[in-house]
């Protein structure tokens, strides 16, 4: 049996999975923001009433909004402060009697998705999420990769290319972004930098949504700015995939739901890649919301 946890600012969501994939229990219980005893309690409850409920010591993956120190263990979680600069694995495999595994969520995305039924077949897939931010993760023959600091497939803190530099002209404002840095690509491509373009081109703030809708109406402003984003997503996905190559990317969050961006953006990624790359396959992500708590269940699963 296989438990996943996706811990959240608010919200724990638990999940058991059997062998086949199939979800046997769902809960979801609030986050202990600023206790740690707390937060440690209601896992092992969790997870002792699973293994009661199913008869079995189920494996435990967990999926954090953050990442593990790859030396000491500690938590980096800003947005659950309780689990901040905590063991918490090392403190859950002590009450809990067995191993624990950890990694950041949007791995956990990728993982569940790479685990789909169609998309078991191939061998490396790439997810993204398109969101507030830009996150994702690499999956390769079923395992997630994280790389030494759990920085692999943090796409959204990549720079603005060069030649997105010709598409939003070479004024655009260099945004800060949340990590400290300014310029990089999720201020641009992600769902609010997808309004933030929007905005800097026609000085008129619209949510994604709206923009959408006029695109499909076919307003000239709303299509100038499709056009143009989807040309700089095209590059920034084109340079990630000429380091890792993937079989099969997948694309979750908001602004996975513009679902004509996955008829356009092949074309418009081909001359960006070398001559002899195919374009992946690129497939909107099918597990949704759900897709944490299977990834971090299926940080257990093996071949
Ligand atoms: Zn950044």
């Amino acid at each position: 049996m296989y438990y996943g946890f996706d811990m959240g600012g608010t919200k724990i969501e638990f999940g058991a999975f059997d062998a086949q994939h199939n979800r046997l229990i769902q809960k979801r219980v609030a986050t202990p923001r600023d206790d740690y005893q707390a937060l440690l309690d209601v896992i092992v409850q969790l997870t002792l009433d699973a293994d009661a409920e199913l008869g079995c010591q189920g494996m435990i993956g967990i999926g954090i909004p953050g990442m593990p120190d790859s030396e000491t263990g500690a938590l980096f979680t800003a947005n659950v402060p309780a689990a901040m600069g905590k063991p918490l694995a090392a403190d859950l495999e002590r009450r809990l009697k067995r191993p624990i595994r950890i990694d950041n969520d949007a791995n956990c995305f990728a993982l569940s998705e790479a685990w789909d039924g169609e998309f078991r077949q191939y061998p490396s897939v790439l997810g993204i999420i398109l969101g507030t931010g830009v996150g994702g993760g690499l999956v390769i023959n079923g395992k997630s990769f994280t790389g030494r600091n759990y920085i692999a497939g943090e796409f959204g803190h990549l720079r603005l290319p060069v030649d997105g530099l010709e598409i939003l002209g070479r004024d655009i404002p260099r945004v800060p972004c949340g990590c400290g840095h300014d310029g990089c690509i999720e201020n641009y491509i992600s769902g609010r930098g997808f309004e933030w373009v929007y905005q800097h081109f026609y000085a008129e703030p619209l949510s994604a949504k709206v923009i959408i809708e006029r695109y499909r109406s076919g307003d000239a402003n709303a299509l100038e700015h499709v056009d143009r984003f989807l040309d700089l997503l095209a590059v920034c996905l084109a340079n990630i995939f000429t380091i890792i190559d993937p079989h099969l990317v997948v694309i979750g969050g908001g602004l996975s739901n513009f679902d004509e961006m996955y008829a356009l953006l092949p074309e418009r990624i081909k001359p960006h890649l070398l001559s002899v790359a195919k374009v992946p396959r690129i497939e909107k992500a099918r597990w949704g919301d759900s897709g944490g708590v299977r990834g971090a269940a299926f940080l257990n699963l093996v071949d």
